[in-house]
């Protein structure tokens, strides 16, 4: 394993530093990092940092150069995801460019990379994932909104679930079924893309328990799509919707070690300055003794993380270790949030306008939003059934 940079990636370390220094607004660093970003930050606030980003070709960095990405390799993916957590910058997750833009780079056409791209890089067009029904979560493949395929296009009817951002996204892309009597249910599924203005679209907000509105429920009815906008072969758009998830190997925020290790540096910070007894909280050896064993486990992820990437550098395969940064960070993000909450005894049952400064004043919240991480992106169950069937072998 190597835990030193090259001299090329230290050099494109301190390009990425000085960036930071110079280049991004004094109130976009220092955010909260984890789930929940800092509180009431808008759109328009972080569009300076995109701006700056989008002046380097970093907005959508794993994008080629021609069609205005940086080329990145994942060496360079982690480098600048690791010096923007360092720095506690906004969020750059955005489904348009990380899921779609890759499938249109993949599998559009010339005439929908064309229209898609550069306006989705610019920040003009946004986008929701349309793939979740009610009977098709986990069981993906088991999708069932209808579509029906005419002369000039599709028509849909049915509906979607957990549609985050569809109340203030301009399009849609999603996985229908254009043909229900083939014997695999993978077959017979087909991605598009539609525009939210669309006649026939209604969007229901679902309100989640941390007081957030980002979930819909999306409804459909006879909603003419136009047949351009049928990405990839008709009946074979499992293809494109598993390809997905090859992209997200390192760059899992609920992974990430340095967002992680944050969070537990946060529950040290309440420890410390909460008094027990006669002392304070962070006293008791046992307290200590847990914290101790997180703090191994963010190691374990951070070292098992470089060395997939080691193996990556040398053009090997990451090798089966990628396959559990998902589920590991994500439960390991939910213990110390958890671990948080006790610390904080009654104090963390406050759901806002604590006295505490504010990474370690709402823990109520933050731990009822942590608990999406091991359902969104493959539930943890889902994701040790995989590792038990593709790494582990077992029947
Ligand atoms: C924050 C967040 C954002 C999301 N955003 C979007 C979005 O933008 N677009 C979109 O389409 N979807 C989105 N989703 C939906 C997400 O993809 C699904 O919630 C996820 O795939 C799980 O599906 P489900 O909710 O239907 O649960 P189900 O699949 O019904 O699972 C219910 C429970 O059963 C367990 N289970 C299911 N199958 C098995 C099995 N074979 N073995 C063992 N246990 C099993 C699951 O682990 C889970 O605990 C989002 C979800 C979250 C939490």
């Amino acid at each position: 394993m190597n835990l030193e940079d090259t001299p090329q990636q230290a050099a494109f370390r301190a390009e990425v530093r000085e960036f930071i220094a110079t280049m991004v607004p004094a109130q976009l660093k220092g955010l909260r990092q984890g789930i929940v970003q800092g509180p009431g930050l808008k759109e328009a606030q972080v569009q300076p940092f995109y701006d700056a980003l989008r002046s380097k070709g970093w907005r959508a960095p794993h994008w080629p150069r021609e069609f205005g990405g940086a080329g990145f390799d994942e060496a360079h993916m982690v480098i600048l995801t690791e010096e923007f957590t360092r720095a506690a910058l906004p969020g750059m997750k955005d489904v348009g460019l990380d899921m779609l833009g890759m499938i249109l780079i993949a599998y559009g056409t010339k005439a929908q990379q064309e229209r898609f791209l550069g306006p989705t890089l610019r920040g003009e067009l946004t986008w929701a994932q349309g793939y979740s029904e009610p009977q098709a979560g986990s069981d993906l493949a088991n999708l069932a909104l209808r579509c029906d395929v005419t002369d000039d296009g599709f028509l849909l009817n049915g509906q979607k679930i957990w549609t985050s951002k569809a109340h203030i996204a301009d399009w849609l892309f999603l996985l229908v079924r254009t043909d229900s009597t083939m014997k695999k249910k993978q077959d017979g599924i087909s991605f598009l893309l539609l525009d939210m203005k669309t006649p026939g679209i209604t969007v229901r907000p679902i309100h989640t328990i941390d007081d957030h509105h980002h979930f819909n429920e999306t409804f459909f009815d006879n909603v003419k799509v136009p047949r351009a906008n049928l990405v990839g072969e008709l009946h074979k758009g499992w293809k494109l919707a598993k390809s997905l998830l090859s992209h997200e190997r390192f760059s899992h925020p609920t992974s990430d070690p340095l967002v992680i290790g944050r969070a537990l540096d946060n529950l040290k910070g309440s420890a410390r300055a909460l008094a027990a007894g006669e002392g304070m909280v962070w006293d008791d050896p046992v307290l200590r003794r847990r914290v101790t064993q997180l703090d191994m486990d963010v190691d374990c992820l951070r070292y098992t993380r470089y060395r997939a990437l080691t193996k990556v550098m040398h053009g090997d395969e990451p090798g089966p270790e990628t396959m559990m940064f998902k589920m590991f960070g994500a439960e390991l993000m939910q213990r110390i949030v958890e671990l948080h909450a006790e610390v904080m005894g009654p104090l963390g049952t406050i759901w806002e306008r604590s006295p505490f400064p504010e990474e370690n004043g709402e823990t109520a919240k933050h731990g009822a939003n942590i608990r999406a991480a091991t359902i969104r992106g493959g539930t943890s169950e889902v994701q040790r059934n995989i590792i038990a069937k593709n790494v582990l072998n077992l029947p």
